[in-house]
């Protein structure tokens, strides 16, 4: 008899498995490679790996970088594999059995499933109906459910939208349990919370490689927090759980990271140029962003997926159920061409239906 653990059959899966897509804006991902030129230097550092020695040293080196770029101490720093990694163990260093985790809803899917699989309790919280937070009433709720952990998402996946720092602050400083910020998109939006860590003993923020950096494919992630958090959050993790290839890739990536700038002002221009011409499509709303992405509903959504689909490009839908994303898609940006044809078709699918 194969016993699996209690409630596993009924935990929700990631659906991972994708199509082939010639425009590929359905991940949030970089539409470009890495650049050249740091390209060229990670390829040399991969041709000096010591491949039979566990990566202590790589390790150091990344934490080192990142601590020094945010004037912290090394102990503040934990590397995980994606922030999904990150965002997994606090889950698990904060849940448990009869634990609760509050968070905005519609946010980042995963923190529910994470919820779950730390066998803690969900408790979302939902958005208003131009999916802006009520930071007084969530900090309510927080208390209210007497939560061992808080997430939000900022600036916020999938709706766009974002928190000024005064307001992560005040949610910061209203609450005493664990509050996790997760700062996925921060590089489009500029106005982090990681200067926060020092005047508030519980808060956490991660950060990715994987969308302003281009680097999905090498998951890598990383938090900061107090040193006594990290301490804790570190015994969840397995020994040498990152590995060297993604070590030497980050640590190039991180090195060379002014390299990413323009592509990020791009995306952002791109970001803007996007929403203002869909805008002007009668029957599609736009919601504003401050990430990679931007979020729409109109009411035929599924038609519109389909129909892109078709056309072999890839964007976000979200299913009926999915709480306050009705009607919505979501769509990454691409490059210039590529949204200059992913507006072209949405137009064309518009007219069609007149
Ligand atoms: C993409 C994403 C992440 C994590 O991505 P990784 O590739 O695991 O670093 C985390 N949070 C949000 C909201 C995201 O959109």
């Amino acid at each position: 008899m194969m016993n699996y653990r209690k409630d596993l059959e009924n935990m929700p899966s990631y659906d991972g498995t994708e199509k082939y897509y010639r425009i590929k804006i359905n991940a949030n991902e970089s539409t470009m490679n890495l650049p050249p030129l740091v390209e060229e230097r990670v390829l040399t550092r991969l041709s000096r790996i010591a491949f039979n020695r566990y990566p202590n040293e790589e390790y150091s080196a990344l934490v080192e970088q990142i601590a020094r770029n945010f004037s912290v101490s090394e102990s503040q720093i934990l590397l995980g594999g994606g922030s999904s990694e990150i965002i997994e163990k606090v889950f698990f260093a904060f849940g448990g059995a009869g634990k609760k985790v509050v968070f905005p809803q519609p946010s980042f899917s995963m923190y529910k499933i994470y919820a779950k699989a730390a066998e803690s309790e969900p408790v979302p919280f939902d958005l208003d109906e131009k999916f802006d937070l009520d930071t007084d009433k969530f900090i309510k709720k927080i208390r209210d459910v007497k939560a061992d952990l808080a997430v939000v998402c900022n600036p916020n996946n999938p709706t766009g939208n974002f928190l000024s720092v005064d307001r992560v602050e005040e949610i910061a400083k209203s609450i005493d349990c664990a509050f996790l910020l997760d700062e996925a998109y921060i590089e489009f939006y500029g106005k982090s919370g990681v200067n926060l860590v020092a005047k508030y003993p519980n808060l956490i923020v991660a950060r990715t490689f994987s969308k302003a950096y281009g680097l999905a494919s090498a998951r890598v992630g990383y938090m900061i927090a107090q040193p006594e958090v990290t301490r804790m959050i570190d015994k969840t993790f397995m020994p040498y759980h990152m590995n060297v290839l993604s070590l030497a890739t980050a640590d190039i990536v991180y090195q060379m990271r002014d390299e990413f700038v323009p592509r990020i002002q791009m995306t952002i221009a791109e970001r803007q140029r996007m929403s203002g011409r869909l805008q002007a499509i009668p029957g599609i709303e736009i919601f504003p962003s401050k990430t990679n992405f931007i979020l729409i509903r109109l009411d035929k959504a599924e038609e519109l997926k389909n129909y892109l689909e078709s056309k072999s490009i890839g964007i976000r839908y979200f299913s009926p159920d999915a709480p306050g994303l009705k009607n919505c898609l979501r769509i990454s940006m691409g490059n210039r061409e590529e949204n200059d044809e992913v507006f072209a078709e949405i137009k064309n699918f518009s007219e069609g239906l007149k």
